[in-house]
């Protein structure tokens, strides 16, 4: 079946479906996106994504494209005309086409594309050994909360995580500490049994998953705290892992060279995996 994607108030088969070599999305990653889980053909966690996708918007002065009725029904006709069940689907709003030059352009019409496809669940042996992350430089601009278009160090830090068999990169501050994965976002459990993850300010995107998992987290009555930790705090910590929307939570067992507790996924990130799925599961909306 071929894969059909929204264009610009057009659905095109997806092999031809371009935008304009002036989008500032592609001369200037002005843009923002969104990646939201499909599940039994309906949205996760839907209302976050979109209230997140208006923040990214309002931050870079970039008009919605429509209402968000209509951005919904498009969503919806998007997952319909490609079939998917379970998969992701992509949605991406850049300022628009205009000569270029930085200044933002008047009386631009914003670009909005949508993609689906369908995703395979996560291969279970990744959830019963756990992943490997690797540690890198977090060379980013000052505002990774947004959630722009901007994503070549991203690309960077995965490729590294790649080239060296590791599952994701995580991303360290000038102070060691760890802000986040290129695709997901970071946590530990501490030897007291304290579940962290890096505070919401300018240096992380706030996961929808990452918010989710901290309800999950609160509402079972576990100790949380939203705080900077460092490499060497997480090297020595009882478990690791990540969230996010294609992941759900994930088990480290490893971070570098060095093994994460007893170099297996522990209790608690499969308690909140559970927790967190049960979650998203019933905020399915169709
Ligand atoms: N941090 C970064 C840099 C990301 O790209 C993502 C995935 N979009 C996340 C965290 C996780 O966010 P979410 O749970 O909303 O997918």
């Amino acid at each position: 079946m071929s894969r059909i994607a929204y264009v610009n108030g057009r659905y095109l088969r997806h092999r031809q479906a371009c935008v304009h070599i002036e989008d500032r999305g592609f001369q200037f990653a002005d843009g923002v996106y969104e990646v939201i889980a499909v599940k039994g053909g309906g949205f996760v966690d839907e209302a976050p994504h979109l209230k997140r996708l208006h923040r990214s918007l309002d931050e870079l002065r970039i008009a919605p494209p429509m209402s968000d009725a209509a951005l919904k029904a498009v969503m919806r006709e998007t997952v319909r005309r490609n079939r998917v069940v379970d998969g992701i689907l992509y949605m991406q709003i850049t300022r628009g086409t205009a000569p270029r030059d930085f200044p933002f352009p008047p009386g631009v019409r914003p670009s909005l594309i949508m993609t689906a496809r369908v995703q395979r669940p996560i291969d279970p042996t990744i959830l019963d050994r756990g992943v490997r992350v690797v540690t890198v430089p977090d060379i980013r601009w000052a505002r990774p909360d947004i959630k722009s278009v901007a994503l070549l160090p991203n690309a960077l830090g995965k490729q590294h995580a790649r080239e060296a068999g590791a599952y994701e990169a995580w991303q360290v501050d000038g102070n060691g500490n760890v802000t986040e994965g290129t695709s997901s976002n970071a946590w530990i459990v501490t030897a007291k049994n304290e579940i962290v993850t890096r505070h919401a300010d300018q240096a992380i995107l706030n996961g929808v998953t990452r918010v989710g998992v901290l309800q999950v987290a609160r509402d079972a009555g576990l100790t949380l705290a939203e705080r900077p930790f460092s490499v060497t705090e997480a090297k020595a910590a009882r478990e690791a892992f990540l969230t996010s929307t294609t992941n759900f939570v994930v088990p480290i067992v490893r971070i570098d060279d060095a093994t994460v507790g007893e170099g297996r996924p522990g209790e608690f990130v499969r308690r909140l995996r559970a927790l967190y799925t049960d979650f998203a599961l019933k905020g399915v909306v169709r």
